[in-house]
Formats: C-alpha cells, structure tokens, sequence
C-alpha cells in the first residue's frame, strides 16, 4: 500500500439544490493510494456529509455496497479492494458515488496506477500425487473449486475486520505471495498466500473478527478453515493439524481456530494463509501487524 494517499475531494451540488432551489452541498471525499502493488489489496475511506445510510464503490466492473458508520462524528464507509497478481492494466479507475444513485455526475473517481513487485521463483519438492493428481482424483478438485468459490462469492454487507491483520502465528515468512512455483520440476501457478514458520501443533489465531465460512478437508489445502470478514473480505488457513471451529461460529480476532500441520501439498508443517478480498487472492502480509507502516486503522 502506497504511504502518500492521494486525496481526492470534490463537491457535489446535493439533490435539494436541484428540486427547490436551496443551497446544498453534499460532498463525498476519498483517501485512496496513488499506487498499488498488483497482487495487494489497499484501503478506500469515503466521508460524506450526506445522510446517505450506504456508498456503492465501482472498481473492476463491479460495484460494492458499503454502509456508512459515524467515525468521530464524520460519516465514513470504508472498504478493501484488490488488484490482481496478474493484473494487466497500468491504471485502474475507482468511482465512488451514493448507493442507489444512478446519476454518474454525482460520482467521485480516483486513478490508482499499479506496479509491479519482485516475484522470485521458488523450486520445491512434493509428493508426485501432488503435482500430477491421480486421475481419480479430479472429480475431488473439482468439487473443492467449487466449494471455496461458493463461499468467497458470498457478500455479507457488514464489516466485522480491522487493521491491521493479527499475525496468526508468531513464526517468519517461509514463502513470500506471489511466488513463481515449480514442483517437482514443472511449473505451477504463482503462490497465492503467504507461508509462516510453526512447529505442527502451534495454536492458528483468527487475523480478525468474523464468522467461520468452512471447516474442510481438501485435495492440495488439506485442514482449512475459512473466516468471512465481512465487506467481501476472507482468510484461510491451509495445512492444519486440527480444527478447533464449526461453520457458522462467530470468532473475535485472536481467538484459536486450529493447529498447524503439513495436511496437503507440503512439504513440512506450516501455516499458509490465504486472504481473498472482493473474490481475489491477495497478499496478506502489507496488512499483518508488524509490517511496516503499510497499515491503516479504520
Ligand atoms: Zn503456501
């Protein structure tokens, strides 16, 4: 996430003005970063004077509802949005406007131009079944895909997350998102997570508060768990030993969800956490604790 948020402020003539002549101005203002690293997800804040109760944020064709809470008496709605590893546009386009409002005039936009980080290739060395599934097997992939998109598609138009992230467990990095993988020899997609170092049986904590969205056991993930945070925002937590939570239960961040374990394409215990954020995989680690100053609290 960029330090030097660009701020973009623009008054709006408010519908009052329109209908009866009376002077209204209902003005809607964004912090937005200049610049975003593909592959990250950054922080939008709105502030409108407007007794609009939610703002409908348009970025990449697709247009999130966010409700609008009081913050220091400053109506504020605040929403995290990905760019995708693979994104190839140099610049994104972000609008911002009142929900329901159709008028494009009453819309505030914002340019984010996107870069690129170092993304090194990393070799490993799996089980063969791991890099070339038995053909028995495909039918069970399959059906994971289609679990885990089902439950990252859902919207829930509440914000129950906070940055920055909790760090789920105290060991380092091991992988770095957004690794180019090559298994066994042969190329794989990039690494959408990030790997911390744990001994097998070292407690997971929830990076935030949520809602438990699935408790499964999967093809390559093995024991994952998966929170909904609320405003299109998920974690997942991959290669667990053990599961401590059911789908459905509400957790506060720190809470205990599980234990690490090498369940899974492996090769050792680990924790690999996953965040999804609108339906894309993005970089967990710029919105951890103890990341340097990436992190804003809203
Ligand atoms: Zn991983």
């Amino acid at each position: 996430m960029s330090r030097n948020p660009s701020r973009v402020f623009m008054v709006v003539c408010g519908l009052l003005l329109a209908l009866c002549g009376v002077p209204a101005a209902a003005a809607l203002e964004l912090d937005v970063p200049a610049r975003v690293a593909r592959g990250d997800a950054f922080l939008v804040t709105a502030r409108t004077d407007t007794a609009a109760d939610a703002l409908a944020f348009r970025w990449r064709g697709k247009t999130h509802t966010v409700p609008v809470m009081l913050l220091d008496g400053v109506r504020t709605a605040w929403l995290l949005l990905p760019v995708p590893v693979d994104a190839k546009e140099q610049t994104l386009s972000l609008s911002v406007g009142l929900a329901g409002d159709k008028k494009v005039s009453r819309t505030v936009q914002a340019a984010v131009a996107l870069y690129d980080r170092e993304r090194p290739v990393q070799r490993l060395t799996v089980e063969r079944k791991y890099v070339n599934p038995p053909a028995n097997e495909q039918a069970r992939i399959a059906e994971d895909r289609r679990k885990v998109r089902a439950v990252i598609s859902r919207y829930t138009p509440e914000r129950y997350w906070t940055l920055p992230l909790l760090r789920p467990v105290p060991g380092g990095v091991s992988s770095l998102f957004g690794m180019k993988r090559v298994f066994n020899g042969q190329p794989r997609s990039v690494h959408r997570g990030l790997d911390l170092r744990g001994a097998a049986g070292t407690p997971i904590r929830a990076a935030a508060d949520g809602v438990i969205a699935l408790v499964d056991n999967l093809y390559f993930s093995g024991n994952t768990v998966y929170i909904n945070h609320g405003l299109g925002v998920f974690t997942a937590y991959l290669h667990m030993s053990a599961t401590d939570v059911q789908p459905g239960q509400t957790v506060r961040r720190g809470d205990v969800i599980g234990k690490v374990g090498a369940t899974g394409r492996v090769t050792g215990p680990h924790l690999h956490l996953s965040m999804l954020v609108q339906g894309v995989s993005v970089d967990p680690l710029p919105l951890l604790e103890q990341a340097s100053g990436t992190t804003r609290q809203p």
